[in-house]
């Protein structure tokens, strides 16, 4: 499979972030699914980046679930600078779980806006 620019953007991203962040995962998975999300398959992360919401984010703008809307205080990033906070978003869920802080019924708890706000500033986003 081909991957476009911005796809391209998304897998370097999540291999830096989990070669700093010493995380032991799965290959990054790209599929023409809507959503993006973080499975545990054997105790191993693997984040499975959906075709359409990678586009949705890099044209559009990254919205963030309601629930953790005020982190980006109702920002709506665009560009590589919305595919780099969807990485963060999808990668919080990483360091939530190894933490033991991962619950499917709440998945956007306190742990994990936690490390989403830390990935946020040791991360920046690329300039526009
Ligand atoms: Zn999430």
């Amino acid at each position: 499979m081909k991957l476009l620019p911005h796809e391209h953007y998304a897998r370097d991203l999540l291999a830096r972030l989990y070669r700093e962040h010493r995380v032991k995962h799965h290959r990054t998975l790209f599929r023409v699914v809507s959503r993006s999300y973080t499975r545990f398959a054997g105790g191993r992360p693997q984040i499975v980046l959906g075709h359409e919401s990678l586009q949705r984010a890099f044209e559009k703008g990254f919205e963030e679930y309601p629930s953790v809307a005020w982190v980006l205080a109702g920002r709506r990033p665009v560009g590589l600078e919305g595919v780099h906070q969807l990485c963060l978003h999808e990668f919080a869920h990483v360091l939530q779980y190894r933490q033991g802080g991962f619950r499917g019924r709440c998945a956007h708890n306190a742990v994990f806006v936690r490390h989403y706000r830390d990935l946020m500033q040791r991360h920046p986003p690329p300039p526009p």
